[in-house]
Order: structure tokens, then C-alpha cells, then sequence
């Protein structure tokens, strides 16, 4: 049994970026606890996408990895991250059709909400139950059943904001 020993943020809420030691940690315990491999490619994929707040598309991560020698195919990353979204260590922003890193342990089915800024590109992900219970409610009335419940929400950060307002 792993425990997800808490690195909890101690100011208020979990609005930073989480690094890629932290995301590669995780995914060995998920790994070893599903008996999956965690191969070195799908270690460095993760490892790309864990490093940046801003999501990063499949074309992004291959260039990435290819800069360091060897030529890596954007087929081979796309399956990486397959492996990798499945096993809830990244998701996918269908809106930019790019990739970012878990920074939460959340369940695999949670309801998701991604904080999507225009302005400097971070994405915030947070779970919501208030959200989750509604859309729930609404999807069972309408007879629909989700195979994700995933929402991409667009605007301005709060740094973004704050600037904005400090510089008049
Ligand atoms: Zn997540
Ligand atoms: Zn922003």
C-alpha cells in the first residue's frame, strides 16, 4: 500500500505549480501498485510536461526530448501519453489539445475543472463536488452518461488580475 505522504501547501489552497520530481514520484508508486511499466519514455514524457504550467502539445514534447539526441517520433509520444492519461498522471486540455501534468491525487473518475488562462497560459486544475453533484444531476435527467467529466473554463488568473489592477 502507498501512501501519498501530503506535501500540503501550507498557504492557502494549491494554486502552484507542482514540480516534475513530484509527478515522477507518483507515477512509480502508481506504476508499481498497477504492475505497469514505467518506461523510459513515458519517465520522460511525464518528466516534460511535469516541468511546465503551461500545457504542452504532442509535436511540443517530441521536439523537446528529440533536442537532447535521439529522434523521438510524435506516435511514440502520443502513446506515451495515452499510458499516461489513462493512469490519471496527465490530462488532456481538448481545448488546446495539449497536455498537463496530475497535481492532485484525486480518484479516477473525479469531476475536473481546469482554469484556463488567456493571459500568461497557466492552467489551474481543481475538483469541485458542488460542480460534480450538479452536472451529475443534470447529465441522469437528461439520460446522458459522461465518459469524462471534464470542464475547461477561460478567462484570467488571479497574478494576472493582480497585475493588471497594479498597473492601473
Ligand atoms: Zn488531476
Ligand atoms: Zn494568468
Amino acid at each position: 500500500m502507498h501512501d501519498h505522504a501530503g506535501t500540503q501547501a501550507g498557504s492557502g489552497g494549491c494554486g502552484h505549480h507542482h514540480g516534475p520530481e513530484e509527478a515522477l514520484a507518483r507515477a512509480e508508486a502508481v506504476c508499481r501498485a498497477r504492475d505497469l511499466q514505467f518506461t523510459r519514455l513515458r519517465r520522460d514524457v511525464l518528466e516534460a510536461v511535469a516541468s511546465q504550467a503551461r500545457p504542452l502539445g504532442a509535436y511540443d514534447i517530441a521536439e523537446r526530448l528529440s533536442a537532447t539526441g535521439k529522434r523521438v517520433a510524435a506516435v511514440s509520444v502520443y502513446r506515451a501519453l495515452d499510458f499516461l492519461t489513462e493512469n490519471g498522471l496527465v490530462h488532456r486540455i481538448a481545448s488546446r489539445n495539449a497536455f498537463v501534468s496530475c497535481g492532485h491525487a484525486h480518484s479516477d473518475g473525479a469531476g475536473l475543472v481546469f482554469l484556463i488562462c488567456r493571459s500568461c497560459g497557466t492552467i489551474d486544475e481543481t475538483t469541485s463536488p458542488e460542480v460534480e453533484d450538479q452536472l451529475g444531476r443534470t447529465l441522469a435527467k437528461l439520460g446522458f452518461k459522461p465518459a469524462s467529466r471534464i470542464l475547461e473554463v477561460e478567462g484570467e488568473c488571479g497574478a494576472c488580475l493582480e497585475r493588471a489592477s497594479a498597473g492601473g
